[in-house]
């Protein structure tokens, strides 16, 4: 079996993955090294995404509220919103 190294800690392994990021590929021994080094970080709050997250002008942003505080309109639970605003 072929044994890679890690990009991120070194670690050689013979079960390591290997990720296609924008057309370069990476090489991990495990999910939480790919996490650190590949995954975004929230402009607002520096949460590292690693879901879907949102993504306005170019930036990412781990929720809506995250989103908001820079200026851009995102609604993640429209039915409960449209309440409010009805309320308010
Ligand atoms: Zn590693
Ligand atoms: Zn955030």
């Amino acid at each position: 079996m072929e044994m890679l190294t890690c990009e991120k800690c070194g670690n050689i392994y013979d079960k390591a993955i290997t990720i296609t990021m924008n057309g370069e590929q990476h090489v991990f021994d495990c999910f939480e090294c790919a996490i650190s080094k590949l995954a975004p970080h929230c402009t607002c709050c520096d949460t590292v995404i690693i879901g879907h997250g949102v993504e306005a002008d170019g930036q990412f942003f781990c929720c809506a509220h995250c989103a908001k505080t820079q200026g851009h309109f995102m609604i993640d639970r429209p039915i409960q919103e449209k309440i409010s605003n009805l309320q308010t």
